[in-house]
């Protein structure tokens, strides 16, 4: 373990800042401990105030010059960012692993999608594009241009705690601006691993204070990043109850949030599907990443003609899944991240049953070191509450329904409004379903689980879930701001609308 860590430059004891060069920081410690056997991995000293106040003057110092470098010489950087990423793929991966609990072949993919996004912003940076207007003045031009915003606050949570730094990071960086990172303190060395990574970039590049790393508590450095006016976006990441707090402060001071919050994921099987290729895609959206993803599969609808042979092989598919340590290749599910989850899952699960849910298998702690539980199958109705509450552990509801119409109603009468799918063979029923009276979510799939999107893609959530938008397509554009420019270069000043204005 310690050969690993020390590629990785991330030692027993770590500063909780940096901005390039490490600060000495003073706050509490903050010991990391592994997941699958609870032992501790290494601390880090948390920051305090004015270690956050030296990040953001170098933030500010970083924006100032970074945003004069071209687009395209920006990209550069990141193009140089994604090569370090690939030449540490295997023991970041692991490091995520040991950190987080999830399957290495799941660490090893949230760095490959660091990888990728870095890869789409080095295409980006060339690919900024503002529109032209025809203007109704004779002489004159109208055009949209893209400016960055400044230093960019981003908040990750412990369920994906590389990948998603890096969906904003990259995309941020080439639109011009600078990072400060606030990570999860569930997950701090994952964080300290990819700033040394970022440090070497930086270093090679003659920058300082491009990518920068705050970790402290809510109060001492969340709560400050957040009201800092300094920074005009915040992206932030986790529950819909922290994003709420975020979106709140952020808006008073009239900033901008970009709100990545909790799924409620529901996935539906028509009569009419592929079956086996529905079973495999509710295994991996219930019980991939131990049910911790926020697109994790925790409603299932199944058509009354195949509700029960359906829900049968479930049973019995859940009873072979390997649960162990992470790291072992054969592990398809390892822990919840620590002991409050493990105690809210039972908790669910008690409040499931006294709301009149039948547990149909696991719903257990499982015996031995580390926070284990079983993977879950409730049989219920859509109107049970719980099933209106996104449980981040392994718990999925399984409903009954008879016809489309029905199930729509039921699939968006929740708050939360993240990833839908369904599985069928009716192009009409598949097209229903993505149509404006289908799923009232941001991401939408046919034949496809809940979980697993790829960076291409904008990736984000309605309603609860907080409107945002990250990674791919036009998400950029959340990171700068427009500017309209007219030019006049006639020798009139016709004003518009025809109004006139003449002594
Ligand atoms: P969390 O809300 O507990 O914490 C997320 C981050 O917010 C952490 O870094 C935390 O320190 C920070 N935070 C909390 N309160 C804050 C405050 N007042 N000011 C500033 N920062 C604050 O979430 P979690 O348990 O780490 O992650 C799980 C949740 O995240 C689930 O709800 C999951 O669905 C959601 N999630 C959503 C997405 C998405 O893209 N929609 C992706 C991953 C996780």
């Amino acid at each position: 373990m310690n050969e690993l860590l020390e590629s990785l430059g991330v030692q027993p004891r770590n500063s909780g800042a940096c901005t390039g060069s490490w600060i000495q920081t003073s706050g509490p410690e903050l010991v990391s401990h592994n997941p699958a056997d609870g032992e501790p991995i290494a601390a880090v000293t948390q920051a305090m105030a004015a270690d956050y106040e030296a990040v953001v003057a170098a933030a500010e110092r970083a924006f100032a010059t970074w945003r004069m470098m071209p687009a395209p010489q920006r990209g550069e950087v990141i193009r140089q960012l994604g090569e370090e990423l690939r030449a540490n793929k295997e023991p970041l991966g692991k490091l995520v692993t040991m950190e987080c609990g999830k399957i290495y072949s799941e660490g090893l993919g949230e760095v490959q999608e660091m990888i990728d996004i870095c890869d789409f912003a080095v295409g980006l940076s060339r690919q900024l594009y503002g529109l032209t207007m025809h203007s109704e003045r004779a002489s004159h031009r109208m055009y949209e241009q893209w400016h960055p915003l400044g230093p960019v606050g981003i908040i990750s949570a412990f369920n994906f705690p590389v990948a998603v730094w890096a969906w904003n990071a990259a995309i941020a960086a080439v639109c011009g601006n600078s990072m400060i990172w606030k990570p999860s303190p569930k997950t701090p060395l994952t964080a300290v691993a990819v700033q040394q990574i970022c440090n070497k970039v930086m270093e090679r590049n003659g920058l300082e204070g491009l990518f920068s790393l705050v970790i402290g508590d809510n109060d001492e450095i969340g709560e400050r990043m957040i009201a800092d006016r300094r920074l005009p976006l915040i992206s932030a990441t986790g529950s819909c109850r922290m994003g709420r707090r975020v979106g709140t402060v952020v808006a008073e001071r009239m900033g901008r949030s970009l709100l990545e919050l909790g799924g409620n994921n529901a996935l539906i099987v028509m009569d009419d599907a592929n079956l086996d290729l529905a079973l495999r895609g509710v295994l991996f959206g219930a019980v991939g990443t131990a049910g911790q993803r926020c697109t994790t599969t925790r409603r299932l609808f199944l058509q009354k003609g195949i509700a029960a042979d359906f829900t049968a092989k479930l049973v019995k598919a859940y009873g072979q899944v390997r649960i162990g340590d992470p790291l072992d290749e054969n592990t398809l599910m390892g822990p919840l991240i620590d002991e409050g989850s493990v105690q809210m899952m039972l908790d669910a699960v008690a409040k499931v049953r006294e709301q009149g849910g039948e547990v149909l298998c696991g719903g257990n702690r499982v015996d031995r070191p580390g926070h284990y539980v079983e993977p879950t199958i409730v049989k219920t109705t859509h109107d049970l509450p719980m099933v209106k509450e996104e449980t981040f552990a392994p718990l999925l509801y399984v409903i009954e329904f008879e016809t489309l119409d029905e199930v729509m109603k039921h699939h968006n009468d929740v708050p939360q409004g993240l990833s839908s799918a369904i599985f069928t063979d009716s192009l009409i029923t598949a097209e229903t379903f993505l149509s404006h009276r289908g799923s009232d979510c941001g991401i939408a799939n046919v034949n496809i689980g809940t979980s697993g999107a790829e960076i291409g893609g904008a990736f984000g959530g309605e309603k609860e879930t907080g409107g945002g938008r990250e990674s791919g397509s036009d998400a950029w554009r959340l990171y700068m701001r427009r500017q309209t420019n007219t030019i006049n270069w006639g020798t009139e000043l016709p004003l518009a609308q025809g109004v006139k204005f003449d002594l």
